[in-house]
C-alpha cells in the first residue's frame, strides 16, 4: 500500500507538471526512492509499525532541509521535489499507523 504510493504520486506529479519530458522525470522521482536505502542500516530492515522520518539518517530533519533546497535551482529541482514527496509519503505513513508525524 504504502509503497504503491511511491510509485503513484510521483507519476501523478510528471503527468501534471512536467508532461514534456515525463520519462526523465518520472524516472527521477522515482530515484529518490534510494534514499529507503538507509533503512538497510536499521534492524530489523523493514518494520510496518515503524515511523521512519526522524529515525533513519537520511530521513532526518538536516537532510530534509536540504532536499527542500534542491527544489530551487533547475538542475536539482526534480531530485528535490521527488524527495520532499517521499519525505511527505513516509510521515503521512507514520501519522496513519504511529498517530505522529515523525519521532
Ligand atoms: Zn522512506
Amino acid at each position: 500500500m504504502h509503497l504503491l504510493l511511491h510509485f503513484i504520486v510521483p507519476a501523478m506529479v510528471t503527468g501534471s507538471f512536467f508532461r514534456k519530458e515525463w520519462r526523465l522525470s518520472y524516472l527521477l522521482l522515482i530515484s529518490t526512492m534510494l534514499v529507503d536505502l538507509d533503512h538497510l542500516a536499521a534492524s530489523p530492515i523493514y518494520d510496518s509499525q515503524r515511523c521512519s522520518i526522524g529515525f533513519h539518517p537520511l530521513h532526518t530533519f538536516v537532510p530534509i532541509a536540504i532536499y527542500f533546497a534542491l527544489c530551487f535551482p533547475k538542475k536539482t529541482r526534480l531530485i528535490g521535489i521527488g524527495l520532499m514527496i517521499h519525505m511527505a509519503l513516509d510521515s503521512i505513513d507514520c501519522q496513519y499507523t504511529n498517530g505522529v508525524w515523525f519521532v
